[in-house]
């Protein structure tokens, strides 16, 4: 199923999504989405008066609220070298505040603080179950609700100035997420992750590609952290990272998954 949030009337709304003849609509409303151990989302009793809508035409927020945005540097072999650092003998976390989460069609503001803004088209992974202590053997669809794009921007200037990664992943805006939620995707199988700025193709990676399975990071996070439903996992980014500039259109796509546009301006 996908589904996406959006604002209609000053409030946020569910709405169911359907593919119709390669556009996405959204054709009823659902209630409480993200159900606790990986229920299904709910109709809405409203539904049965809904006329469907054009997703391009919604206004959009981020499909889910999270109590933390947790993710991987260095996931894909040929983006860990092209940035000259070593592949990692163990996954390599960090976070982004929730405060940086971007709708789709949002506008990435760049900070006067850095001269090099990036791009990171990223897979992110939706907890739907509390968890702690998982092993990689264990069946992890259990505990991960759906999937959905997001865009890990990324101040690299500062990244290396500061030592550590907090202010340059951080800048409000810099989380772009959506355009909606798949319950039922198979990032095993391999997914074809792009990344074009301006129409112009930047990345093209695939899931079979992770340096650490999703299976092998939720083992390492819940070794240490409690994670629960809604909580983001940024999957990392393939090769091709580089800079925005103001005016740029910068798109994250997925087959199955739509794709995630932005805007970029100054602050
Ligand atoms: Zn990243």
């Amino acid at each position: 199923m996908k589904y996406c949030w959006f604002e209609a009337g000053g409030s946020p709304l569910y709405g169911e999504i359907e593919e119709r003849n390669g556009e996405f609509w959204v054709v009823a409303l659902l209630s409480s989405p993200l159900a606790l151990h990986g229920q299904p989302p709910t109709k809405n009793d409203e539904t049965g008066t809904f006329e469907p809508r054009r997703l391009s035409e919604l206004s959009l927020l981020p499909p889910v609220a999270p109590s933390k945005i947790v993710c991987v540097g260095r996931n894909y072999r040929d983006h860990a070298k092209e940035l000259g650092n070593e592949v990692p003998a163990e996954p390599l976390l960090f976070f982004k505040p929730p405060s940086s989460l971007l709708a789709p069609g949002g506008i990435i503001r760049m900070p006067a603080a850095s001269q090099r803004v990036d791009f990171e088209g990223e897979l992110a992974a939706i907890i739907g179950k509390r968890a702690r202590h998982l092993s990689r053997d264990q069946d992890i669809r259990e505990y991960i609700h759906g999937y959905t794009l997001a865009n890990d921007v990324t101040a690299r200037d500062l990244q290396k100035k500061d030592g550590q990664w907090t202010r340059a992943k951080g800048f409000d805006t810099f989380c772009p997420l959506g355009p909606f939620i798949e319950t039922v995707l198979y990032p095993a199988a391999g997914l074809i992750l792009e990344t074009r700025v301006n129409g112009e193709l930047r990345q093209h990676g695939s899931t079979t590609d992770f340096l650490f399975t999703l299976p092998i990071l939720l083992e390492y996070i819940t070794s240490a952290m409690t994670l629960e439903p809604g909580d983001l996992l940024l999957t990392g980014t393939p090769a091709g990272v580089g800079p925005l500039a103001a005016g740029d259109i910068v798109e994250v796509s997925i087959p199955g998954l739509g794709k995630l546009t932005n805007t970029v301006q100054p602050e």
